[in-house]
């Protein structure tokens, strides 16, 4: 199917958000614009480029997407660092950090700069591209994804040299924010409504993707759409799950595929399954990448969404299932907490017991249920729509390019 072009969105944010998007845009007509991850599919980060970058060329602005190469070691060292910084204690030796620039060295010599009016790097996966800012005449900016708020202190040290070396630090939630010498832009993360993976679904759709993985849509259904990442603590959500389904007839569903530049995901897929062994009434579901239609029917055929992650950096997958006016359960952390506000959005909760408890009450509950979905949606659409994303790293760029300008934070 075709993708959506700007004035699709008209009738979701309305007209004015679309005008001033073209009025900001019009200042960077023709510069180039370059984003470079880790990953072409899985995970949010690649989730949001996919969408962005044609929207920003549709504006003018020539945006290109590049992800850097890397070996197992590479990925290996990386999902380390990501745990590490995350709170989960890692040995990063000096060989890794020697492993991790040499790659990143390997990448530069591949990658050209010299026609970029802006980098947007995004994560720590390719972080030392900033090597290459002297010969660049580029604006850099470090994009971060991810809950930097307790890292490791050595992997920071380490991370820390070459943040600074950016022009700003793009964070999105207000606790990741760390004492850095450059500026810092807040900026949550975003979804596309008009994407396959959030756009309008004929029920017939639905229903059939449910018979394809044998899910009967009469009895209820809680799911969670993620990666298989400890993280999520998916193996968490069964054992509340369980305890739910003592006392009432229900399903739930685990559905996720994984991200190129995760290594764990099918060891964490075999310990998910061998939790779920022997519960009828389970359902993992490895999805390959792109089932986004899939995902998306999944969600609008669910009775409730959970988000069970212990870490998170925004969570795309709270704003997805809200935008379909779905209630959410989480725990309150990273990002989510900007997403569900308890008992408005969605319902929050510290432990395994607490969720169980929570999903009994939702369930019970479907009229509260709908209105937390209801609220939800409206508050995604006046925060985390991909159109507001666009106009914020538009000024982001403006900023860099009239930069002296430190204390400006959008
Ligand atoms: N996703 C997907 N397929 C999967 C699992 C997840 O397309 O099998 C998508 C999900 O819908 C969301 C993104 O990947 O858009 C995950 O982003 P999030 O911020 O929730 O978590 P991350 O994976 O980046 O930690």
């Amino acid at each position: 199917m075709a993708l959506a072009k700007l004035d699709d969105y008209r009738q979701v944010v309305g007209d004015p958000e679309i005008e001033e998007m073209r009025a900001i845009a019009r200042q960077l007509k023709g510069a180039r614009m370059k984003h470079i991850n880790s990953t072409s599919v899985g995970g949010g980060v690649a989730e949001i480029l996919h969408r962005m970058v044609p929207l920003l060329n549709e504006m003018d602005i020539l945006a290109r997407w590049e992800v850097i190469k890397g070996g197992d070691d590479f990925f290996n060292i990386t999902k380390a660092f990501h745990n590490a910084l995350h709170g989960k204690p890692e040995n990063i030796t000096p060989e890794m950090f020697r492993v991790f620039i040499d790659y990143n060295r390997k990448n530069a010599e591949e990658m050209d700069f010299s026609q970029d009016d802006f980098v947007f790097i995004h994560d720590p996966q390719p972080i030392c591209l900033i090597e290459k800012r002297a010969q660049s005449k580029a604006h850099w900016v470090w994009r971060c994804h991810i809950d930097i708020s307790t890292p490791q202190s050595d992997l920071w040290e380490f991370l820390k040299n070459y943040v600074e070396r950016y022009e700003g630090a793009v964070i999105s939630s207000p606790s990741f924010s760390q004492k850095l010498s450059v500026p810092q832009f807040l900026i949550p993360p975003s979804i596309d409504p008009l994407a396959d993976k959030n756009k309008e679904l004929e029920p017939r759709f639905i229903n059939s993707v449910f018979e394809k993985y044998g899910i009967d849509r009469k009895r209820p259904i809680v799911t969670q759409i993620s990666r298989f990442d400890r993280l999520k603590d998916p193996v968490g959500l069964i054992k509340a799950f369980k305890m739910v389904n003592k006392k009432l007839d229900c399903q739930l569903v685990l559905a996720g595929g994984g991200a190129t530049d995760d290594p764990e995901g099918l060891l964490v897929l075999e310990e998910v399954k061998a939790e779920a062994e022997g519960s009828p009434d389970i359902h993992i579901l490895h999805l390959a990448p792109g089932a986004d239609l899939e995902i998306n029917a999944l969600v609008r055929g669910s009775s409730i969404i959970v988000q069970n992650s212990i870490k998170e950096g925004f969570g795309l997958t709270v704003s997805e299932a809200l935008w379909k006016g779905k209630a959410i359960i989480s725990r309150p952390v990273g990002g989510i907490t900007q997403q569900v506000l308890h008992d408005v959005t969605g319902l929050l909760v510290h432990s395994t017991e607490g969720l169980a408890y929570s999903i009994r009450y939702l369930l019970a509950n479907p009229e509260l249920a709908s209105a937390l979905g209801k609220t939800g949606k409206e508050f995604v659409r006046g925060n985390f729509l991909i159109t507001r994303h666009l106009r914020r790293y538009m000024l982001v760029m403006l900023s860099t390019r009239f930069s002296g300008h430190k204390e400006i934070c959008l």
